[in-house]
């Protein structure tokens, strides 16, 4: 027997119509690429989403199509996201710090046949106009002043030109909940970029979940910063979340460094902020400097790599803004996991809180966990056996675009890449990725570990341990530090502070100091590149 419920498609177009009915006067402010800051609200924005869902339709733009853009977190973007997913196109989010091979590569796979760029990446669009690609229209997200001069491009149009002659309402299209809405490729940290291919459907339901208190607690209470970008797994998928809960939103533009999200934080009075460890260390150091406290924060949402613990310290007891470390991947729309305390922690010492807090946290619901070994067998969740982390859920990627590559699939599972441990209170916490594992003896060296136990010395700014060969015990960890600014440490006593801390086995054989750790395109240590710089590195 079926129930009596009315049959709805869960679709984005729903999200903006809500935002524009029920929260129209909430706020969106955005740092343009042109410079100032420009404050709109949900209401305008929705309106100019319908102008530009009416102009991309009578540009010929068809269900399916892929629409790709090269963008910072901004207004334009934002609608960009609601209009072309809106009509049934794909949005195809390009990482711009993908090297220009790896562009064009994307764009001819994804089939892109529109490019909407920030003019900050003139040249890139420009380096994808003088090569083969399926791209016939170059728009430039801007108005008709800030154009590009002899740009060269074909087809090339200022965003602002396609708006004002096209009507302010839009029929959307009852689509299939199940129709794709927007691609991102994977940053092809291991051979070549893969198309994560997202559909209405899994964006709705993501969307609910990561609004939920025990998630990301995205609320019109909040005013929310996302610095994670929207060329990255969909900004985590707050964009989508704002709208349907009517949060104030905050977008940085191009000004991700310390100094300038420290203006916008006070400025705009953010309370919720969500992004890559990398960006926060350069906010702390920026706060620091001007001697600031950030007092508006309520939430600093910390994932896309491991957040030291030196970092959770700084924002709770700097600043007073509780620290919610988080973990997923573009596979996984992306949210998987969230940690947040429970009951059983209020009397908890500080020290017993930050050991939880560093835990990547607990599954929402909508996403399945579980560890297995080398053989593919189910291992204890004990908080102590580490094993192969694998998903499956409502938001996971089931395959990838135009590819037969199921060699991360086992029985209906995802093989995330990542080796963790899961308590009995469902608590997962990542050791490494399986490629950086650092294998001592048969026996895996938990290299975050070593990582942020050298982060807890004063000196040291950032560390990254990679495992370098040795003859006896296969492979042992090399540490690669940059020091704090201004601050001075020896190897000898950075040795001595880890002796009193890791076990005996663990202690990195060597260390290195570096001006700067090489990072990749979304914010996270290269350890690849770490391991060729110290290729046949003589311990
Ligand atoms: P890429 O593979 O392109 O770097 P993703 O952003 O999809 O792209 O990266 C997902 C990976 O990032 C995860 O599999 C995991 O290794 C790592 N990661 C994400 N969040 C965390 C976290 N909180 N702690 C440790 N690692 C994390």
């Amino acid at each position: 027997m079926n129930g009596l419920m009315m049959d709805q498609p869960l679709l984005i177009s729903s999200q903006l119509e809500f935002a524009s009915r029920f929260h129209s006067h909430v706020e969106v402010v955005t740092r343009t690429v042109e410079g100032p800051i420009v404050r709109t609200t949900w209401g305008t924005v929705a309106q100019r989403v319908r102008r530009l869902a009416n102009a991309l339709v009578g540009m010929g733009v068809k269900p399916g199509d892929r629409l790709a853009t090269l963008a910072w977190n901004t207004q334009r973007h934002l609608e960009l996201y609601f209009a072309v997913s809106g009509i049934g196109a794909v949005l195809h989010t390009i990482n711009p710090r993908l090297p220009p091979d790896q562009l064009a590569f994307i764009v001819n796979h994804a089939g892109d046949s529109m490019l909407f760029f920030d003019t900050t990446f003139l040249p890139l669009a420009k380096h994808l106009a003088s090569v083969p690609t399926p791209l016939q229209h170059f728009i430039a997200l801007t108005d008709d002043a800030h154009m590009p001069e002899n740009s060269g491009l074909p087809n090339l149009r200022a965003y602002e030109l396609l708006l004002p002659h096209q009507p302010d309402t839009f029929e959307w299209p009852k689509l299939d909940e199940n129709s794709a809405s927007s691609l991102c490729y994977t940053s092809g940290t291991v051979g070549l970029p893969k198309g994560v291919l997202y559909s209405h459907r899994s964006t709705v339901l993501h969307s609910f979940a990561i609004s939920m208190v025990d998630a990301l607690a995205i609320s019109a209470q909040d005013v929310t910063l996302p610095v994670v970008p929207m060329f990255h797994v969909n900004a985590w998928g707050v964009p989508y979340a704002a709208a349907m809960v009517g949060s104030k939103l905050v977008l940085p533009g191009a000004g991700m460094d310390g100094n300038s999200l420290l203006e916008l934080i006070e400025n705009e009075k953010v309370t919720s902020a969500l992004g890559v460890p990398t960006v926060w260390l350069g906010l702390l150091a920026a706060a620091k400097t001007a001697g600031r406290k950030m007092s508006s924060l309520r939430q600093v949402v910390i994932g896309g790599s491991a957040c030291p613990p030196s970092m959770i310290t700084a924002f709770q007891e700097e600043h007073g803004a509780k620290v919610l470390h988080a973990w997923g991947m573009t596979e996984m729309s992306p949210l998987g996991t969230a940690c947040r305390l429970l009951p059983k922690h209020a009397n908890a010492t500080a020290e017993e809180k930050l050991s939880v807090q560093m835990k990547q946290g607990r599954p929402i619901f909508g996403v399945d966990l579980r560890l297995v070994d080398d053989s593919g067998s189910v291992v204890p969740h004990d908080g102590t056996t580490s094993g192969h982390l694998q998903t499956r859920g409502l938001w996971i990627a089931s395959g990838y675009f135009k590819s037969d590559d199921r060699t991360q699939h086992q029985d209906g599972w995802f093989y995330t890449g990542d080796i963790a441990t899961i308590d009995g209170d469902g608590y997962m916490q990542i050791t490494d990725r399986s490629k950086d594992v650092i294998k001592s003896g048969g026996e895996w060296i938990s290299s975050i570990d070593l990582e942020h136990t050298a982060m807890l010395h004063p000196a040291v700014a950032q560390a990254a341990a990679i495992g370098v060969a040795h003859e006896r015990w296969g492979e042992r960890p090399l540490l690669v530090v940059v020091k704090q600014k201004d601050q001075e440490i020896t190897k000898e006593a950075l040795k001595e502070f880890l002796e009193a801390k890791l076990v005996k086995w663990w202690m990195p054989d060597a260390i290195e100091f570096v001006d700067a750790l090489p990072i990749g395109p979304t914010g996270k240590i290269l350890k690849r590149s770490l391991r060729e710089k110290f290729a046949g590195y003589k311990l």
